[in-house]
């Protein structure tokens, strides 16, 4: 099926947010924390790339948070698109969903790896009562944290919100946390082993938080994860 890009808007450097519309049809169903696929054309050779939902389900106007990778075969392509432009989709996919136990839980991402959760905090807060949940988001520099108002705003209407983000390469001003999101796993976590814990991002980080969240007890089974390489 074909996306018409509708609009995009700068988030960072070299991270933009996209907004599609699926034409020709008039909902576009999917599971928050599913992706789609896009496909193009280059050099006679065929290239697909998943991208998560990175909002809620909405009529047919799906959402997306994108990385442009230096001399990456497809991102600059969409990069390049203006508002009018399409590009074939397939989907949606995946099973990086939220589960149907209230418990606490720890979402952690690394760069664009915050997308499904955009799409899947919502629903979770809905359904999460009073257990705690925390996003825990790791980036090099504070310029770089990702839809940050949107989450203080989520901190500010629920109590059982938290929004950590945690900086790598943070200058003399920051008074956050320092550091990668594996840092602070322990500490988000507070001592519970009652939790299901999301990763999403680049495999280093993902393989790095499942060992660490096993090492201090948790099940492999209440880890989740998403590789984006
Ligand atoms: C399930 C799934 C969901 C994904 N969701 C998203 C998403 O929501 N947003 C998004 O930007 N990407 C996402 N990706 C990654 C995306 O599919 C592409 O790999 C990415 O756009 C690079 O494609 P490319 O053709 O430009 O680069 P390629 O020519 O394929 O070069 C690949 C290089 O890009 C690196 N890379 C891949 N993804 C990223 C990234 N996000 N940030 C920095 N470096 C990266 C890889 O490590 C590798 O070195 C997802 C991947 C998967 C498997």
């Amino acid at each position: 099926m074909k996306a018409i890009l509708r609009e995009t808007r700068e988030l960072a450097p070299a991270v933009r947010h996209f907004v599609f519309e699926i034409e020709a049809e008039q909902r576009f169903d999917f599971t928050p924390g599913q992706f789609v696929s896009l496909h193009g054309r280059f050099d006679g050779k065929d290239i697909t790339r998943a991208y998560s939902l990175a909002a809620p389900p909405s009529g047919n106007r799906i959402e997306l948070c994108l990385n442009l990778v230096e001399g990456g075969r497809f991102s600059p392509h969409l990069f390049a698109l203006s508002p009018g432009d399409a590009v074939e989709l397939t989907g949606p996919t995946g099973y990086f969903v939220a589960r149907p136990t209230v418990r606490a839980t720890l979402l952690a991402a690394t760069g664009t790896g915050i997308a499904p959760y955009r799409a899947m905090l919502p629903g979770l807060l809905a359904s999460a009562g009073t257990h705690p949940v925390t996003l825990l988001f790791g980036t090099r520099h504070e310029e770089s944290i990702l839809y940050r108002e949107e989450w203080e705003n989520w901190e500010r209407s629920h109590a059982n919100f938290r929004f950590w983000p945690t900086l790598s390469r943070a200058g003399e001003g920051w008074s956050g946390r320092r550091g990668y999101v594996q840092a602070s796993l322990a500490e988000a976590l507070g001592g519970t082993l009652d939790a299901d814990v999301f990763v999403c991002g680049l495999t280093a980080m993902v393989n790095e938080v499942r060992a660490l969240a096993k090492s201090l007890g948790l099940d492999r089974k209440q880890i989740v994860y998403e590789k984006y390489d």
